[in-house]
């Protein structure tokens, strides 16, 4: 039988229908500037984010190191949290290529980066300090939702500061979703009331949203044109690039409201973890669920994605696993998935 992979929504394999889209798609050279389906991608993304322009990127860390590039000059420094992908998990390539210094904080409990914490954090007009130019935040993190009151307080402060913003919106929709199940409205509307916040947003097409390959960054005509500069520094400029594009285009249009399923699977998989000895299970708001191992559960722990693995169930983690839900993924294997970890408990 076929693994369950909640290693990441980034498994996800394209549909039937999606690559009859890409297959369909009109292609140029994207480097000319002249690949319809990448200008069509750029030009919806943007209008959906509320922006002037976008640029279509191979990856969200490519994304966000176009972004920091375009932000900041060399010797300038962005405020990031310990824990964001921009950070923690992308080789420190805003330093290596960029000479931009991150100065990183601790999070709150709730994701957020303490408004006070951010004031501290930037520096006087000082030859002894780096320019704080860019306060950068990622929304959802690690899955969590971060209400959209903190994100209006923090970049309005930022603002205020003379800092430029950027969202490492990875998974803006998954937020978008979960922002308008709680309140009612439309996930697009709250896509865009979360983007409208900040000068960039990058977001990725190959997480929840089920494309192959692919993210974006929006912004200012200009700010985009200085990161078209980078990405293709960045060895990013890529040809026939619009069949990546359809995909992309393809998720947009049929893969966002979808989103609300995967959630309400990580929810089926929490209340099913949580009837288990020595787990602690954090509610997850969106598609990400965190599985403390409490106690003698703990004694478990090596070897213990590999045994998961050898029931067909494949997640990450030691101490604190992590199951992300995705396109791929139906009740059925939620409910194999916590067989096996019940077996893994009990025997
Ligand atoms: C996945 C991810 C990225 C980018 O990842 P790539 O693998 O480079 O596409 C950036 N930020 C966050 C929060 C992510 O989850």
């Amino acid at each position: 039988m076929k693994a369950i992979d909640l290693r990441s929504d980034t498994v996800t394999q394209p549909t039937a229908d999606m690559r009859a889209a890409m297959m369909a798609s009109p292609l140029g050279d994207d480097v000319f500037g002249d690949d319809p389906s990448v200008n069509a991608l750029q030009e919806k993304i943007a209008a959906m984010l509320g922006f002037e322009a976008a640029l279509f990127v191979p990856t969200g860390t490519q994304s966000n190191l176009c972004a920091v590039l375009s932000h900041c000059q060399r010797g300038d420094e962005y405020i990031v949290g310990q824990m964001q992908h921009a950070y923690r998990w992308e080789g420190g390539g805003a330093a290596v290529f960029g000479s931009v210094q991150p100065q990183p904080l601790d999070h709150q409990p709730d994701g957020t980066l303490a408004v006070a914490d951010i004031a501290a954090a930037i520096k006087p007009d000082d030859p002894h300090f780096a320019r704080s130019r860019l306060l950068s935040l990622e929304n959802t993190l690690g899955g969590k939702v971060l209400p959209l009151a903190y994100l209006q307080e923090a970049t309005t402060f930022a603002r205020s500061k003379g800092l430029s913003t950027h969202l490492d919106g990875a998974r803006l929709f998954n937020a978008a979703v979960a922002q308008a199940a709680a309140n009612g409205s439309d996930a697009r509307a709250e896509a865009r009331r979360i983007a409208g916040l900040f000068d960039s947003v990058s977001v990725c097409f190959s997480k929840g949203l089920g494309a192959p390959i692919g993210s974006a960054l929006c912004g200012s005509r200009e700010l985009i044109g200085r990161a078209r500069r980078i990405r293709k520094m960045a060895g990013g400029g890529m040809r026939q690039s619009g069949m990546l594009a359809a995909a992309a285009t393809f998720a947009l249009d049929h893969h966002i409201e979808r989103l609300a399923q995967d959630h309400a699977l990580a929810r089926r998989l929490a209340e099913g973890l949580a009837g288990i000895e020595g787990l602690r299970v954090e509610p997850p708001h969106t598609n990400i669920l965190f599985v403390d191992l409490t106690g003698p559960a703990r004694e478990k722990s090596a070897g213990l994605v590999d045994a998961l693995a050898r029931e067909g169930v494949l997640a990450t983690g030691l101490y604190r696993l992590r199951f992300v839900t995705h396109l791929d993924v139906d009740a059925a294997g939620v409910d194999r998935a916590v067989a096996a970890v019940r077996s893994c408990f009990q025997g």
